[in-house]
């Protein structure tokens, strides 16, 4: 080898790094320059945790959080859409009951977080909040609500809800309900999409000017928003099923009806929808008993949880279980953007809801993403579009297609 050669070589070893360095640097100055969003935060379930604090630093390692404000702060993330999810119980009178109690719960909940730390929390309900609560310096707090269970005693709460805040409505979880067919329910279809209650509360959302979010939902319910909705939907937490074929996914058609209806698609970065993790039924099994032993996830002690933590990750190497990668998680976002177009793709990464994969583990990574799409071409105002202003954009044609007279009812 020349020395010219060597030279040369040992040159690029010492600026590689310091590129690298300033990609990243570029990618985390941009998040101060446009609100940066997240649509599907289930951060609130942690609120409840004892001893959690919004305000303290966690580590995933440690208690499995992945948002909190400090880690907000260093990723940059701006806030999103805080989730008031309730997991599908007995569709019976007293199961209905205690849905609703649980739901107006969680609501107090996310807005007593928001009461106590008025310098760094804000509640958002228009789409012009998101650049003044980031110009004082403070992180928004959009409200929904994933799973409408706590709606079916009494639809009509939807309207209390809409008064305290929620700006979007997802109708179903991983089980059928009064109001749609879920995507991955064991029994299969019950109502072929919506039942009646359901497209009732689709036009009563309407009314309102609530985003209605399809995910979780079957994709006959996805048909059926896209003809029957007055305004534009979204998907909060999404990935792509020509790239991985989970019923939980959306396919590359109905993403281009999406958008040729003014729709947003938000990629999921759940590890299982993502790839083929090679989850078994004897898998979920052994899984849930583990969490049962503790008393289940929510009774779980932080000193707990690296033992919990261990085990889990012995039973994932005994079935063989794959974990996705930042990489996967990036082919979704890239393929999504490729069929929908940039501007009708975001981010709901279903943080603290079982999203993140190996190398984004928490929000304190999230310039990552940035990084990447600065790589893949995309200039910084498609970028700014994909954090937050698709979204923004989306969010203004609903409440402007709102009904004045239902509103002013209130
Ligand atoms: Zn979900």
């Amino acid at each position: 080898m020349s020395k010219k050669i060597l030279a040369a070589l040992l040159l690029s070893l010492a600026t590689a790094p310091a590129l690298a360095a300033d990609a990243q640097t570029r990618a985390r100055a941009l998040h101060e320059r446009f609100p940066v969003l997240d649509t599907h935060l289930d951060t609130p379930a942690n609120l409840a945790r004892p001893g959690w604090n919004i305000l303290d630093h966690h580590h995933y390692d440690e208690d499995g959080t992945q948002v909190d404000y400090p880690r907000m702060v260093e990723g940059g993330l701006d806030g999103g859409f805080w989730v008031i999810y309730t997991a599908q119980g007995p569709r019976t009178a007293l199961g209905n009951r205690q849905a609703r109690d649980f739901g107006l719960q969680r609501l107090a909940q996310i807005r007593e977080m928001v009461a106590a730390n008025p310098d760094k929390f804000e509640l958002a309900t228009t789409p012009e909040d998101a650049a003044r609560i980031k110009a004082a310096g403070k992180r928004s707090v959009y409200i929904s609500i994933e799973n409408a269970y706590p709606l079916s005693a009494d639809p009509s709460l939807l309207t209390a809800y809409y008064r305290l805040g929620v700006r979007m409505l997802g109708l179903v979880h991983t089980s059928n309900n009064d109001f749609a067919d879920s995507s991955t329910d064991p029994k299969g279809p019950e109502w072929n999409g919506l039942s009646p209650k359901g497209r009732e509360l689709v036009a009563q959302a309407n009314r309102l000017g609530i985003v209605l979010d399809q995910s979780h939902a079957s994709d006959a319910v996805f048909d059926q928003l896209i003809e029957l909705s007055r305004a534009p939907i979204i998907l909060s937490h999404t990935a792509s099923h020509d790239l991985n074929a989970h019923p939980r996914n959306l396919d590359d058609a109905r993403i281009r009806k999406l958008a040729a209806k003014g729709g947003v698609i938000q990629v999921n970065s759940l590890s299982g929808y993502l790839i083929p993790t090679n989850r078994s039924p004897e898998y979920s099994a052994e899984l849930r008993a583990l969490f049962a032993g503790y008393g289940g996830r929510q009774g779980l002690k932080p000193e707990q949880y690296k033992e919990v933590m261990a085990k889990r990750r012995a039973l994932d190497a005994k079935y063989g279980i794959r974990q996705a990668t930042f990489d996967d998680y990036m082919k979704h976002i890239l393929h999504i953007l490729d069929v929908a177009g940039p501007d009708h793709v975001g981010l709901g990464a279903d943080w603290d809801g079982g999203g993140g994969v190996a190398g984004l583990e928490d929000v304190s990574q999230l310039p990552r993403i940035t990084e990447a799409l600065l790589q893949a071409g995309y200039s910084e105002q498609q970028i700014a579009n994909i954090w937050g202003g698709n979204l923004l954009r989306l969010l203004k044609q609903v409440q402007d297609l709102a009904d004045p007279a239902a509103l002013a009812e209130l």
